[in-house]
């Protein structure tokens, strides 16, 4: 095994060596002006992401306010949703996948929850989510891009839906923002939260959040656990920094992924994304294996993780098929919950070339030949050629 490690996981992803680097910097006082400025850099870094996620390189956002949090996303939603309901508040959340799921779980925690739920992988139901958002509606929470299932949601069509109730409107773009597409004020959205360890390639342990300015207005510093405050947030990212200790390694390398991410340019990035979802897919149907989410309205392939279905003889028994993608030094994933043994996953976030795109897919019909399943595996590394020469 002399090939270097190949992380094709959905987070955490492979880093860049400025992003490895700037976290072994000596250690600074999180109250220091030194901090400070790696926070603005970080914030400002984030906050071009937030407003220039669209594939023709416009601005997606008229502006709002950008916080970098200690924790990770889930940390990031549950401080969303505490922020802005009181108990007793009706919250719509859609659910169809691991992580929609958990955005129920989160609101039931802080008001009445009402989820909107298909199977996992499936298209929502837009007219039941029509009718679950009422005028009584305080908030509704969607993920845009279920990474569980590789399916990217219909932001856009429940923005509206939202909107027409005066219902906030909380998504998670986790694993898209960053990597494809996110249309903050197009689609509606008053808070957008996203993890460091996704397509940002930054090291897990942070997030951000992104809040329009009518979101901000609503949160008041009333109410919510009191680590996350973010009217706290608020006024102490003013200042470059957070309301308690920040992680200043993990600030220093987002600081450092920002800046990469701004170089090579959010238009550039969601084309290479989508270049690179598009050769997998490519790859894994020319091997004869089928994508797992169902396609509806309005919804999409992911461009960032692609699920596909385990074939047939390696459903609920797919040890022989995974063990031979570990021994070629390549790391993917597989089905999270009660999807465990039914799919595999292997995502295309991070510092990843054309080539090692080329060595997921090769890998993978090389370990379907290892566990018996027969696949052309230079077809379908020409497959995925085809799509990243275009
Ligand atoms: N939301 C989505 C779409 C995710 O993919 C993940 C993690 O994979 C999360 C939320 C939660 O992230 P974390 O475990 O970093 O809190």
């Amino acid at each position: 095994m002399d090939e270097e490690f190949l992380l094709l996981n959905p987070g955490p992803v492979r880093v860049s060596r400025a992003v490895l680097e700037a976290m072994a910097e000596p250690m600074v006082s999180h109250r220091s002006a030194a901090f400070g400025e790696t926070y603005a850099r970080a914030q400002a870094g984030l906050e071009y992401v937030f407003e220039h996620s669209a594939l023709d390189g416009s601005r997606t956002s008229a502006g709002g306010t950008t916080l970098v949090l200690n924790g990770t996303a889930t940390m990031a939603m549950e401080a969303a949703v505490s922020n802005l309901v009181d108990p007793g508040d009706e919250v719509v959340s859609l659910v169809n996948g691991k992580f929609g799921e958990r955005f129920a779980d989160i609101a039931g925690r802080y008001a009445d929850c009402t989820p909107v739920a298909v199977d996992w992988g499936e298209p929502f139901d837009l007219d039941a989510v029509a009718a679950a958002i009422t005028d009584e509606t305080a908030l509704v929470t969607m993920v845009h891009n279920e990474t569980s299932t590789g399916l990217l949601n219909p932001v856009e069509a429940v923005g509206e839906l939202a909107a027409a109730h005066d219902a906030r409107f909380v998504v998670d773009g986790v694993t898209s923002l960053g990597g494809d597409e996110f249309l903050v004020d197009d689609w509606g959205v008053d808070v957008a939260v996203t993890d460091a360890q996704k397509a940002l390639a930054a090291p897990p342990g942070l997030s951000a959040m992104y809040l329009a300015d009518h979101a901000l207005d609503a949160i008041d510093g009333d109410r919510g656990p009191y680590y996350h405050d973010l009217d706290w947030h608020v006024r102490k990212a003013a200042d470059g920094q957070t309301p308690f200790t920040s992680a200043v390694p993990l600030f220093r390398a987002m600081a450092a992924a920002v800046d990469a991410i701004r170089e090579e340019g959010m238009a550039d990035r969601i084309a290479r994304h989508r270049r690179y979802a598009a050769a997998v897919r490519a790859g894994v149907t020319a091997f004869g294996l089928d994508p797992f989410p169902t396609l509806g309205p309005g919804s999409a392939y992911s461009n960032t993780v692609t699920a596909v279905a385990l074939p047939e003889p390696l459903v609920d028994d797919a040890g022989a098929f995974f063990d031979a993608v570990a021994e070629r030094n390549v790391s993917i994933a597989g089905g999270q919950a009660h999807l465990g043994g039914r799919i595999f996953r292997v995502a295309n976030m991070g510092e990843l070339s054309a080539e090692d795109v080329l060595r997921g897919v090769r890998t993978v019909g090389d370990a379907l030949g290892d566990a018996g399943v027969d696949a052309p595996v230079d077809d379908g590394v020409a497959a995925a050629e085809a799509e990243l020469s275009d």
